[in-house]
């Protein structure tokens, strides 16, 4: 259920709300638009009794949402989402367009330091790089653990970059809550759902990449997991499913992204890297993801590939990247979006 407010209702009013709903037990979430807040219900079984909130001041209308996924459904929130980093320009979901780029897993300092002073000189305003890794193999790297997360901090002093890594199980993601600005939940991780609460009780936006096999309908109701916790700040990511076809490492659906567009405000951005697994084949669908509306692009970048411990054949190369921003600026335009270059850090948040 929804409580669409008038346009005129006061904070007063919106509060009163979503004390009534706290009352009858369910759990209300504020949805502030351009024009006016909406108040999402969710805890219920069935249909809320609408009369009483209709009776309340300020309140235009209350309507049933049928979508099984609420709070990440467009009949919720009209406008996209913007995602902001607070002392930054950076966002994800705007006009802008959102450049994440770095290693698979963060190996030393030396490895990650020289990636993050490349793509930072190119205009990257996120840097990936995974700390905790879920490998196929259990004798496979696994991630430095809390070191790696100590150096992505040290990154983010140095260069302004904003820190994206993966949590894969509760107490990575304290960790990485407490030392990133995005967590990454995996493929993998898509639908383990106690996870996805936990994240959604954390205050730090989350990247959820697309599961092997997830249908829309599941990946938005992932989204909703963490959301009906309270975190509205969810970024989807493409990241290629399993398919027969075996030139690549998984099939790239950017069909998906004009279809979450429909449904869903919240951002999409597309892994090129995960998606084909062959760093000839990024370059080609970066430019593929953006001229299909998808809000950034989240990508593997190594200076020595061929010796990198985890995903080296889908890593690309530092002036690769470069050439990426340079394509992707050119594009952008065309859809209506803008590539930023670099990060702007307020003198307080540095
Ligand atoms: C990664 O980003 O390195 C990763 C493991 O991604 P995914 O969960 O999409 O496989
Ligand atoms: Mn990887």
């Amino acid at each position: 259920m929804l409580v669409v407010m008038k346009a005129q209702a006061t904070p007063e009013d919106i509060q009163a709300v979503c004390d009534h709903i706290a009352q009858m037990g369910f759990r209300a979430h504020p949805l502030p638009g351009a024009q006016r807040t909406a108040i999402g219900i969710t805890g219920n079984q069935g249909e809320v009794e609408r009369g009483n909130l209709e009776a309340l001041s300020g309140v235009a209308e209350v309507i049933r949402v049928s979508k099984p996924y609420k709070l990440a459904s467009r009949d919720v929130k009209e406008e996209d989402t913007v995602i902001r980093f607070a002392g930054t320009d950076a966002t994800i979901g705007g006009p802008e367009l959102a450049m994440i780029a770095g290693p698979c897993s963060i190996e030393s300092r030396e490895q990650a330091f020289a990636i993050a002073e490349q793509v930072a000189a190119s205009g990257a305003q996120f840097f990936r790089g995974g700390a905790f890794k879920p490998r196929t193999s259990p004798y496979a790297f696994q991630g430095l653990g809390l070191e790696g997360l100590q150096i992505m901090a040290e990154i983010r002093t140095r260069f302004g970059l904003r820190i994206v890594t993966e949590a894969i199980d509760n107490e990575s993601l304290e960790m990485a809550a407490e030392w990133a600005d995005v967590i990454q939940i995996g493929a993998r991780n898509m639908q383990n759902f106690s996870l996805l609460k936990k994240a959604g009780r954390q205050r730090k936006p989350v990247l959820l990449k697309r599961g092997l096999s997830a249908t829309l309908e599941e990946f938005l109701m992932s989204a909703e997991y963490v959301m009906s916790e309270g975190n509205y700040d969810v970024i989807l990511c493409e990241r290629g499913v399993r398919t027969f076809a075996d030139h690549s490492r998984n099939t790239l659906d950017l069909s998906i992204i004009p279809a979450v567009k429909r449904l869903s405000h919240l951002p999409i951005i597309v892994d090129p890297s995960h998606a084909t697994g062959k760093r000839n084949s990024i370059l080609p669908m970066a430019r593929a993801a953006i001229a299909s509306g998808a809000d950034g692009i989240i990508v593997e970048v190594h200076n020595h590939p061929d010796q990198a411990l985890s995903d080296g054949p889908q890593s690309i190369y530092p002036d690769q990247f470069a050439r990426m921003m340079d394509e992707l600026e050119q594009i952008a335009p065309v859809v209506e979006r803008k590539l930023p270059r670099g990060i702007r850090i307020e003198a307080a948040a540095k």
